[in-house]
């Protein structure tokens, strides 16, 4: 129970010109837990809520356990949804949000009170049901509504951005009682965010949106090795990927990205393996991400040894330290490098130094359309 199936949905708001949501088809399994990502606007909402049914779709169908429910409306279709603001009911004490849902669709009495105690419980907040959510602390309130969901027990549950009013740490705390909640009620779960941070920890798949298109559905390791092109690989990810223009160039039976400032010869699993998909004399974005950058005070040798072949001039624009991790940005002519260094090592804007990829780990995009044509992949 609780699989849902998207056929080629779209969703064109009236008076619009471009659809909100174009083509999405996509199936997601029972008991699945499954991230809409992207940014603002990319109709991770619109999705959501076609399937909760409080959004007509424009064409195409979709299936909730292999029934065809375009038409069948929300309160039928065995979902709940929790939404960024709570939408609690103020003049309900906490017990009586938390029931009001079974209480509509006629449950009994003694059910009711089991399954709010219950739920309360497994949210701890027994202690709380006598109280007005006026009286409540934002993640309190939170997990009333998280347990309005839960105590319908529904075969799907949706959530809209349900952490985004919460402070730094709450969320964190909050993210990971949902992350529980799921594997124990081992229900469906379709969860929107715009943050990647939260839709890598949460998901067991992600899907990338933008502009109303998916970009990529993948786990989150492989989203984050292999992301399929540009964006993807650009929006998964902080600090973000470098990315680099240059060409392809075979010498000798080798392989090389080369631009003005540097010529870096590729490691010959490259050719191996998408030695096809790489031809000399293309105009590729090479992508690296911050791990995979390295920095040198200065050359080891003359610059002409093998030791110093691979790295190239930068001149540094600032130090960032986030606390375990230090990046530097540098510039490389007019590209913007991070790199994540030893916090313990100070550098300071203006320094000289020299920058280093781990060319075994970068990836190469298609200039023109920024779909990806080689991955060295990276550890997640
Ligand atoms: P997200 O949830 O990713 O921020 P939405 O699904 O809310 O994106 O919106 C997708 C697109 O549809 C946006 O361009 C938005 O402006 C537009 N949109 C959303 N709701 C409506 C509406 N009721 N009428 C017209 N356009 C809408």
């Amino acid at each position: 129970m609780g699989s849902i199936a998207f056929h080629h949905v779209f969703k064109r708001y009236k008076g619009e010109s471009r659809p909100a949501v174009n083509d999405f088809h996509l199936s997601i399994e029972e008991g699945e837990f499954l991230v809409l990502v992207g940014p603002s606007g990319c109709g991770k909402s619109t999705t959501l809520r076609m399937l909760a049914g409080l959004e007509e779709i424009s064409s195409g169908e979709l299936y909730i356990d292999g029934k065809y429910v375009n038409y069948v409306s929300p309160k039928d279709r065995d979902i709940a949804m929790v939404f960024q603001n709570y939408a609690l009911y103020p003049n309900l004490t906490v017990f009586e949000n938390i029931a009001l849902g079974l209480k509509l669709r006629k449950t009994a009495k003694y059910e009711i009170e089991l399954r709010v105690n219950r739920v309360a419980k497994i949210l701890e907040i027994s202690h709380l049901l006598e109280r007005k959510p006026s009286q409540l602390s934002g993640g309190q309130k939170q997990r009333v509504a998280l347990g309005r969901a839960i105590a319908r027990e529904p075969q799907v549950f949706l959530m809209d951005e349900p952490l985004s009013n919460l402070d730094a740490k709450l969320r964190a705390q909050t993210r990971a009682e949902i992350i529980k909640l799921q594997s124990d009620l081992k229900r469906t779960m379709v969860y929107v965010t715009h943050d990647q941070v939260e839709a890598m920890t949460m998901g067991t798949r992600i899907v990338v949106m933008k502009d109303g298109i998916i970009q990529q559905v993948a786990p989150p390791r492989q989203l984050y090795s292999e992301p399929a092109n540009l964006f993807v690989a650009g929006f998964i990810g902080s600090p973000q990927m470098n990315f680099i223009d240059g060409t392809m160039l075979r010498e000798e039976g080798r392989l090389y990205f080369s631009n003005k400032r540097m010529k870096l010869l590729l490691p010959d699993t490259f050719n191996a393996h998408f030695g096809d998909r790489l031809r000399s004399g293309q105009n590729v974005v090479l992508g690296v991400r911050p791990e995979n950058a390295f920095l040198k005070a200065e050359l080891s040798g003359d610059g002409n040894g093998e030791e110093d072949r691979d790295f190239v001039p930068a001149t540094v624009q600032m130090m960032e330290a986030t606390g375990a991790d230090s990046y530097v940005y540098a510039l490389i002519g007019e590209t913007r490098i991070i790199a994540r260094t030893d916090p313990e090592i100070i550098y300071r804007p203006g320094d000289k130094l020299l920058v280093g990829f781990n060319m075994n780990k970068v990836h190469f995009f298609d200039e023109n359309t920024g779909i990806s044509l080689a991955a060295g992949g990276d550890e997640g």
